[in-house]
């Protein structure tokens, strides 16, 4: 009767949901993200260079955010992968990819920390810009220096795990504008323990950076400020 056609369905619509769960969801950014995206990749701004110092900086943070949730109060330590950053340089992707063994993103993490500014960071950087008190190049001070990866990219891949207990493997993505996307990225490249992984698809006019020559002289001028060991993949010639 009516009951059993009732009961025939709902298997169907929880396979349907599940499906749902795995494809990618959409979110718009927080307005002013939107406008800070906007300036920063139609930004005629030649020191562009910056992009490189303001994500390895986010790196080092994020392993010092995990070495001091590693230690306990009792000084044992519970995540034993150390924290590193590595950097590559993929011309046949045109890409630069950024990956860190840090604490890496929740889901709930990405769409907060890579999506709205919760300080008044925003607000204040474009009113700095406005008045011609501030370049490009203070973008980190105003806590929006993820952003600055517009300088050189089209489009952003963060490939994230955090080390929150049983957390999958995620992916936040946006080739700017209004919205970003968040994914389940368990077949990408497995991130060991922790961490995220950057992946830049750099526009045409920054081909530059796709040269680990390049890459290798800005990490020189940062690396000294950074206490976490900072590799170069390089090609061998
Ligand atoms: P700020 O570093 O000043 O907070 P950013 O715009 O550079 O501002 O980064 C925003 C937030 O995104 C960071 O506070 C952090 O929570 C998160 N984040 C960015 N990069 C990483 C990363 N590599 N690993 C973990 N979290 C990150
Ligand atoms: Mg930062």
């Amino acid at each position: 009767g009516r009951q059993d056609a009732t009961r025939a369905i709902q298997p169907l619509k929880m396979s349907e949901a599940t499906d749902v769960e795995k494809t990618a969801e959409t979110f718009e950014f927080q307005a002013e993200v939107g406008r800070v995206m906007d300036i920063i990749i139609n930004s005629l701004y030649s020191d562009k260079d910056i992009f490189l110092r303001e994500l390895v900086s986010n790196a080092a943070d994020a392993c010092d955010k995990k070495r001091f949730l590693s230690v306990t109060a009792d000084g044992d330590s519970v995540d034993t992968t150390p924290p590193e950053i590595r950097i590559k340089a993929d011309p046949d992707r045109q890409a630069v990819i950024i990956e860190d063994s840090g604490v890496g993103m929740t889901r709930d993490e990405l769409i907060n920390n890579l999506g709205r500014i919760a300080q008044s960071g925003t607000k204040n950087f474009m009113e700095a810009l406005g008045d011609g008190t501030a370049d490009v190049n203070l973008i980190g001070q105003f806590g929006v220096g993820f952003y600055s990866a517009y300088l050189v990219a089209d489009k952003v891949e963060v490939v994230t795990k955090s080390m929150q207990a049983g957390s999958p493997q995620l992916k936040w993505e946006s080739d700017s504008g209004s919205s970003f996307t968040i994914s389940d990225a368990e077949d990408e490249d497995p991130i060991e323990g922790s961490g995220t992984r950057l992946i830049l698809h750099i526009k045409d006019d920054a081909m530059q950076y796709l040269e680990s020559g390049k890459l290798e002289e800005l990490l020189q001028r940062y690396s000294e400020f950074i206490e976490f060991p900072l590799s170069l993949f390089k090609e061998e010639t």
